[in-house]
């Protein structure tokens, strides 16, 4: 009798459990990374200044797109989705001039450093201190989720850059990620997917290896159309490549088209009832950059600042206060366990993720 008493006592306690990390509205996340794209022209948009120095640039019609005297015009002219949409019914941190700040904690200031805590939870300097293909030894929240029954095979990545498969390790975490200038395949593609295949290996790429975003989004958006992931994650490049060559227009247009292609994203979300209104959208970069007419281009050790990140969240439990204008510290490390709490799951590994962003989920 006791026994039964303390096995029914338990049942509800668990399912009491159950319930209280239900209780969030997010069913499905999708996770979206600009490469290097510095928070300057998240919150100031265009820079005059760097815009100046490319006077000799292909684009002609630069200052008149992306050129406004007011900053808020100014900033909504580069990133229209994130200022008319985001602001309204989601958030933005990181505007430093506001005293809202998002920093890595990792110290290596580049590319798989800050996707691997991204996506980890935790720097791993002395392991993850390059950009070369080796498979990531650290579990990350997309393998996490992956093996849990309610998330198995509904989590998938499209990313440019062709170093995710090991970042992601997708051969021990089985999670299907697409990524590098190659056709997809299966048995059932769509119209879209076949004319994707056919351009994909017949159009000049500037950026060698790496397969240009729009490939990445579209792939990635007719995979989601058929395959319905609960978790999804767009990882675009294009902003760091062109940095580097100092093309600041093809910078600035990268980062422009990439806003399109979340407002397209969003749009289809919201149309279909498997997303509406269950899905959150996490947005932000892997790394900042330098703050110079020169150190603008480039980012790690030697430029300390490229430290300083910034953020985006809009979904069905996140407060639609917009851009954050008070003091504020978050980290790189929160957004692993920011993803499994809006899932209703507790991110754990042996690294000790950073801490779940309150902010992000109502109470
Ligand atoms: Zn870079």
């Amino acid at each position: 009798m006791k026994l039964k008493l303390i096995l029914l006592a338990l049942l509800v306690s668990n399912f009491c459990q159950v319930n209280a990390q239900q209780k969030n509205r997010t069913e499905n996340v999708i996770l979206i990374t600009f490469d290097g794209l510095r928070w300057q022209e998240v919150f100031n948009g265009a820079d005059s200044s760097f815009m100046k120095q490319q006077v000799y640039l292909k684009d002609p019609k630069l200052k008149e797109k992306y050129w406004r005297d007011d900053l808020m015009e100014r900033r909504k002219a580069l990133l229209p989705f994130f200022w008319n949409t985001i602001a309204t019914q989601g958030q933005l941190h990181g505007n430093r001039d506001m005293g809202s700040k998002v920093n890595v904690t990792n110290n290596q200031l580049f590319s798989y450093p800050g996707y691997n805590e991204i996506l980890t939870g935790s720097a791993d300097n002395d392991r993850i201190n390059s950009n070369d293909k080796i498979y990531n030894p650290n579990t990350t929240v997309l393998e996490f989720l992956n093996s849990q029954p309610a998330f198995k095979g509904k989590v998938a990545a499209f990313s440019s850059w062709d170093v995710f498969p090991y970042i992601i390790n997708d051969k021990r975490s089985g999670v299907y990620v697409s990524t590098g200038v190659e056709e997809v395949k299966g048995t059932s593609l769509t119209e879209a997917e076949k004319m994707m295949n056919k351009m994909i290996l017949n159009l000049p790429n500037p950026l060698g290896e790496v397969r240009l975003d729009a490939f990445t989004f579209y792939y990635g958006l007719e995979y989601l159309k058929k395959n319905k992931p609960r978790v999804l994650y767009l990882a675009f490049d294009e902003t760091d490549d062109f940095a580097h060559g100092g093309e600041y227009g093809a910078y600035l247009n990268s980062a422009n088209y990439t806003d399109k292609f979340i407002s397209e994203l969003w749009a289809y979300l919201q149309s279909d009832t498997k997303y509406k209104n269950k899905t959150t959208l996490i947005i932000t970069s892997d790394h900042g950059r330098g703050t110079t007419a020169e150190e603008w281009k480039s980012h790690g050790q030697k430029i300390p600042v490229a430290d300083q990140i910034w953020m985006a969240v809009m979904g069905p439990d996140t407060p639609a206060i917009g851009e954050i204008k008070n003091d504020e510290q978050l980290y790189q490390n929160q957004i692993a366990s920011t993803m499994g709490a809006l899932l209703g799951v507790e991110y754990k590994n042996a690294r000790k993720p950073g801490a779940v962003m309150s902010t992000v989920i109502k109470k």
